[in-house]
């Protein structure tokens, strides 16, 4: 569900045309819609009511000031992955002690700032790190509320660049290993040993592999509460979205309601999940980013150039890989639409921004509506991984970010100036 809808011809968010956007703030432009966020929060939220739960979103999937308030206002948690997430957070007015503290590589420094800030649990990666973070606790005469990353080594079937939770991966202590680690971990004493986290990979678009993970994950969580005491298990986030809607290119309706029945609801998710955690008798802890935020989004781009090379038909556009890097990164899939509604035969296309790497792209060879110079495109499903990736490569200032709300919009950031990409450098003295 997301509040992106064509009124007339042209393609809104909530109240506000985003033509009326492109206008005041330009392009390349990233669109937020709170509603949906807000929506999106409240059905995870609600299913998961049964039981003792917090919904920590995912900080690295948009970090923006605004989208952390929006849900920090419906009683959000966070899972941050950094001291710098940690203070947006706290920037926009997010509860410190309801942060989870992920992250394979924390430096001594992120450990006492964390610390300092009360977060509800570190969630450790490796055994160094509860060392490391048993001496900075002491140091402070402090006791660190710690869980340990459980690598379940399940397959997650999802791209092998968002797959986490296989041996394969850098991520976590292999399951084999866990009591031990705990057994351990209960010997260092400034250390509590608050919980157990897994998280098995990201754009899981089915409930099996999350049963499958949990079921193995049980009888592990039962022996650590009897000895250790321990008081919740986050079973992560990862809950996929749908990129490419089923409605489009006419597809028929028996297609279209198949479709509907694979996608993952968190009703699903939580009628598959509710039974096997109720019992366990602990708080229960989600992760999740895109789910929340990922169909929230748009990135609004202009058509600079159509260009026929050999059999190729190029749409060359304002946005680039730099802005929203997922096409080049993880072959993500994102539906394009006209920001006015047209009724042009459709021409196989590559959509391309202007940076000089060949896997730029947005789209190769995809059916899409003849579209000409000075037009406006739509990249829906942008708002999880897309802002906060993006980059000033090729000295292309960082896009402004706008939040909806009904028929209010601000400009949630600023567009750069060309002079802040290099905002810090200098010449060496002796260039002269
Ligand atoms: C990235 C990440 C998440 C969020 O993943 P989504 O696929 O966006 O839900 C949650 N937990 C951890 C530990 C992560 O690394």
């Amino acid at each position: 569900m997301h509040q992106f809808h064509y009124v007339g011809n042209k393609l809104q968010c909530e109240g506000v045309g985003l033509d009326t956007l492109v206008k005041k703030f330009g392009t390349p432009l990233y669109v937020y819609s709170q509603a949906t966020l807000e929506n999106h929060f409240h059905k995870l939220d609600s299913a998961m009511k049964p039981i003792d739960h917090l919904v920590c979103f995912a900080v690295k999937s948009n970090s923006n000031l605004s989208v952390l308030r929006t849900l920090a206002n419906c009683g959000s948690g966070f899972d941050i992955v950094s001291v710098g997430e940690l203070m947006r957070v706290i920037k926009a007015g997010g509860d410190p002690t309801k942060c989870v503290f992920a992250g394979a590589a924390k430096t001594e420094a992120e450990i006492e700032f964390a610390m300092r800030q009360n977060v509800f649990c570190f969630t450790a990666e490796s055994e160094p790190e509860l060392v490391r973070i048993n001496k900075v606790a002491a140091r402070l005469k402090k006791i660190a509320p710690v869980a340990v990353r459980v690598n379940p080594n399940i397959a997650a079937k999802t791209h092998a660049k968002i797959t986490t939770g296989t041996y394969e991966d850098k991520f976590g202590i292999a399951f084999e290993l866990i009591e031990g680690v705990y057994a351990r971990a209960a010997k260092l004493k400034n250390l509590r040993l608050r919980g157990v986290q897994m998280h098995i990979g990201s754009q899981i678009t089915e409930t099996t592999p999350f049963e499958k993970a949990v079921q193995k994950m049980l009888p592990l969580v039962k022996k650590l509460k009897a000895r250790h005491g321990i008081e919740f298990f986050s079973i992560g986030g990862g809950l996929g979205i749908v990129y490419k809607p089923a409605l489009e290119s006419g597809s028929p309706a028996w297609w279209k309601s198949a479709a509907a029945k694979k996608i993952l609801t968190p009703q699903k998710y939580a009628d598959k999940l509710l039974p096997l955690l109720q019992p366990l008798g602990l708080k229960i802890l989600m992760e999740p980013g895109r789910f929340i935020c990922g169909n929230a989004g748009v990135l609004v781009t202009h058509v600079e150039y159509v260009k026929r090379t050999g059999r190729k038909n190029f749409v060359i556009v304002d946005a680039a890989m730099n802005d929203l890097i997922r096409p080049a990164f993880y072959e993500a899939y994102h539906q394009i639409l006209p920001l006015a509604k047209k009724n042009a035969a459709t021409i196989s296309s590559d959509v391309v921004g202007g940076v000089c790497e060949s896997g730029d792209y947005f789209c190769k060879d995809r059916p899409l509506p003849k579209f000409t110079e000075g037009e406006h495109l739509v990249l829906m499903s942008a708002g999880a991984y897309g802002f906060v990736m993006a980059s000033t490569y090729n000295t292309r200032p960082l896009t402004a970010e706008i939040l909806v709300s009904g028929k209010k919009f601000a400009a949630v950031r600023e567009r750069q100036k060309v002079e802040a990409t290099w905002a810090g450098e200098n010449v060496a003295k002796w260039l002269k």
